[in-house]
């Protein structure tokens, strides 16, 4: 059975009776460890790392990674705006995004790095900074990532630009007067360091057609192993692979590439946990199933609906000692719609798969580890008009600290505009 991560069941009680459910809480020691991992990086070359901030986007996450010397990765103008609003110095973010920001001239102003995403991009960006500096992101061919809904990278992808287009892409950046200073390529690598390589390998030979580019940002996208049967990326094995790659590359053509990483999912991932509260059950009789109903779901944590992730469960007790009676239960959340479950099939989220859980009741609490990374930023925020759930970071010192507020109800609806529109008013 699956156990607390950084929580214990004090602390698990502590947070409903301080901040009730549902409440995020964030681990600041589990945090420090994996930026400092991603820091280690590739050591002794030079290396750039950016938290991919769309994982988790809570200002006082932001903070801490930037004071702690990590870029950001910005995938909209909004999150750009949003991290220049936490205190990340503009010239810290990178902006990656499938949409150009209406504003993307001012935010350039700023200082903020922009990777052109595309051919239009490109004209974009020449509109907004003529003679600039620019990224530009490719889509290498090849793809990895859990399933369709992650995948990245390959013909199955729109991200970046097709890699088999490039001498075009090099004429139009030429014409346009610009410099390419950085090739980028976010495929969602996954833990194989061999695919690491390749991805390494094939962006770098993207690289051998801009001869001004310094800088390969080989994205994000090292797994992280949430459940028991699965196997998170080995950052060390990763780092040699690499650094391997751009020495070979050296070799061949006298070129030192300063290299840029961005990982959103490693470095806070297993730092973050939902705090929810077993409120009801339900028996479906023969052939049927045992139900735990959260006050949480898809509002909360989408991706168990969207694409039959997994994450691991832990029921602790209202009260009193962990009990030693199990149960096997499919845990649901608490919207109106069937599709929100909490315990799908491993990548299958149109199938039920009960988990072996301690026995529950209504009043236990219910921990959902696991849940760092697109959660609060990538849920079904607001359906059934539930509001926003609470943000708490749990200080090294063992204090919790409120760092993101329950949303008020009025708040859900409170930007509507009432206008009466009977018929004949
Ligand atoms: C989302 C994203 C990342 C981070 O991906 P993870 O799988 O969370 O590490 C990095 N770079 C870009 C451009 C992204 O869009």
């Amino acid at each position: 059975m699956e156990k607390l991560r950084f929580l214990t069941p004090e602390r698990v009680r502590e947070v409903r009776a301080r901040f009730g459910t549902p409440a995020y809480v964030y681990d600041e020691a589990s945090l420090l460890r994996q930026a400092r991992a991603v820091l280690a990086f590739a050591r002794p070359h030079p290396l750039t790392a950016r938290y991919a901030m769309k994982a988790a986007s809570n200002a006082a996450i932001l903070r801490l990674f930037s004071r702690l010397g990590l870029g950001i990765d910005a995938s909209s103008g909004f999150e750009c705006r949003r991290a220049l609003h936490a205190g990340v110095p503009a010239s810290a973010i990178s902006l990656s995004s499938q949409e150009c920001p209406e504003d993307l001239e001012e935010l350039l102003a700023l200082g903020i790095q922009f990777n052109a995403c595309s051919p239009a991009q490109i004209e974009s960006f020449a509109r907004a900074r003529s003679g600039g500096e620019l990224g530009l992101r490719f889509n290498p061919g090849l793809g990895t990532g859990g399933t369709n809904r992650t995948n990245v990278g390959g013909p199955a992808s729109s991200f970046g630009i097709w890699h088999e287009t490039r001498e075009t892409i090099r004429e139009q950046v030429a014409r346009l007067g610009l410099r390419a200073v950085r090739i980028h390529s976010h495929i969602g690598s996954g833990g194989d360091p061999t695919v690491w390589q390749r991805v390494a390998g094939m962006t770098l030979e993207i690289v051998k057609s801009f001869p001004e580019v310094h800088t390969v940002n080989l994205g994000g996208g090292f797994k992280i192993a949430r459940m028991a049967d699965e196997t998170g990326t080995d950052l060390g094995r990763v780092g040699d692979s690499v650094r391997e790659a751009l020495e070979a590359f050296t070799r061949e053509t006298g070129r030192a590439l300063h290299l840029e990483i961005e990982p959103g999912t490693f470095l806070v991932a297993g730092a973050g946990a939902l705090v929810a509260s077993v409120h009801d059950a339900a028996v479906t009789g023969a052939g049927g199933y045992r139900f735990l109903k959260l006050d949480a779901g898809m509002t909360e944590i989408l991706r168990p609906s969207l694409y039959g992730a997994r994450h691991p469960i832990v029921i602790v007790p209202g009260e009193g000692p962990d009990r030693e009676a199990t149960g096997d239960y499919v845990v649901v959340g608490h919207c109106c719609e069937s599709g929100d479950i909490l315990t799908p099939a491993p990548g299958d989220p149109e199938r039920l798969d009960p988990r072996r859980l301690m026995a529950a009741q209504a009043g236990d609490l219910c921990v959902i580890e696991g849940a760092g990374a697109y959660c609060s930023s990538m849920a079904a925020t607001n359906y059934n008009s539930f509001p926003r759930a609470p943000e708490i970071l749990l200080r090294s010192d063992g204090s919790l600290v409120l760092i993101r507020r329950r949303q008020a109800a009025e708040a859900v609806y409170g930007d509507e505009v009432p206008a009466d529109l009977l018929p004949g008013t």
